[in-house]
């Protein structure tokens, strides 16, 4: 593919070219890997589309789109959809106005040094960190819907399958142990920053974007604090509102939409 111009972008905040071209990805090249959708795919893609119907704090155009994928799906009554079908609802968006989720991807704030870093794998981290914080906004009456969701969606279609055991393991390990909206956004958090630790210095990292635990003191002081015996410790009540306001969907910048 040719290369693309570097957009300049503030590296403290989220942009939601990052999260449509997540959206774009998922739909039409990760969920495309499989011709027919059935039982566990079929489901996963159900609660996954669900959710972003929901939660996905999104221009209007695209949640036009969102809501009527969401609504063609309800309406299947056959145990198994092609993919063929489900991308005409996708793209045949001519009969509907303003009804369309933009074509191809334009990485912002999930630009790479170079192409293999970052991109997808940090669009969906984003994407899903948006959706707790949002449904925690809204009042979502159940806790576990956006990580199930998400568990499901990684499961059965995130393209890296390391990745997708890995994050199964974690889930498997204390998802349950989820009580509320707010823990829903702060396991996320404490379990991406298990990941950033565990693939800190590997190959696959951006030598332009090192891999920290997240918030640095820089971006959020009041997150950080020490024990008595010298030990770094979170402020959890601190992270906690900085997540709602750093994933908030008023603070995600419109920069580079098509
Ligand atoms: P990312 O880790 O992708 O994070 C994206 C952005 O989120 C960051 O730029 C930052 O702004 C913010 N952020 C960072 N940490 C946090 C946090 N704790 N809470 C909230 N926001 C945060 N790669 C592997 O090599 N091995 C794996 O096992 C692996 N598992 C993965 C599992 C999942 C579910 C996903 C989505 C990705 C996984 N990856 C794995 C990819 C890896 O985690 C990164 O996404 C990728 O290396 C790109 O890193 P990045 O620098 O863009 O930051």
């Amino acid at each position: 593919s040719t290369e693309e111009p570097w957009r300049p972008f503030n590296r403290s905040r989220v942009y939601m070219a990052d999260l449509e071209s997540a959206l774009h990805y998922s739909l039409r090249v990760e969920v495309a890997a499989f011709d027919v959708l059935e039982k566990d795919t079929l489901k996963a893609l159900n609660k996954y589309v669900s959710v972003l119907a929901k939660y996905f704090p999104g221009r209007p155009m695209v949640m036009n789109l969102l809501k009527s994928l969401n609504s063609w799906l309800k309406n299947q009554t056959d145990n198994q959809i092609s993919y063929e079908a489900f991308k005409q609802v996708l793209d045949n968006t001519a009969q509907v106005p303003h009804t369309a989720l933009p074509e191809g991807v334009r990485w912002v704030g999930c630009q790479g040094s170079q192409p293999h870093f970052r991109r997808y794998p940090c669009g969906v981290w984003t994407l899903f960190h948006v959706l707790t914080v949002q449904a925690n906004a809204t009042g979502g009456s159940d806790h576990l819907e956006v990580l199930n969701a998400m568990r499901n969606y990684i499961r059965h279609f995130f393209g890296c399958r390391d990745c997708a055991e890995h994050f199964e393991n974690m889930a498997r390990e204390d998802l349950a142990s989820v009580d509320s909206l707010q823990s829903a956004m702060t396991w996320l958090w404490f379990r991406h920053n298990r990941v950033n630790n565990r693939i800190a210095g590997a190959l696959s990292e951006d030598p332009l974007f090192p891999k920290i635990q997240w918030p640095s003191p820089e971006m959020c002081p009041s997150c950080h604090t020490v024990s008595e015996s010298g030990e770094h410790k979170w402020k959890k009540e601190q992270v906690l509102s900085f997540l709602l306001s750093y994933f908030s969907s008023s603070s995600i910048l419109t920069d580079y939409l098509e």
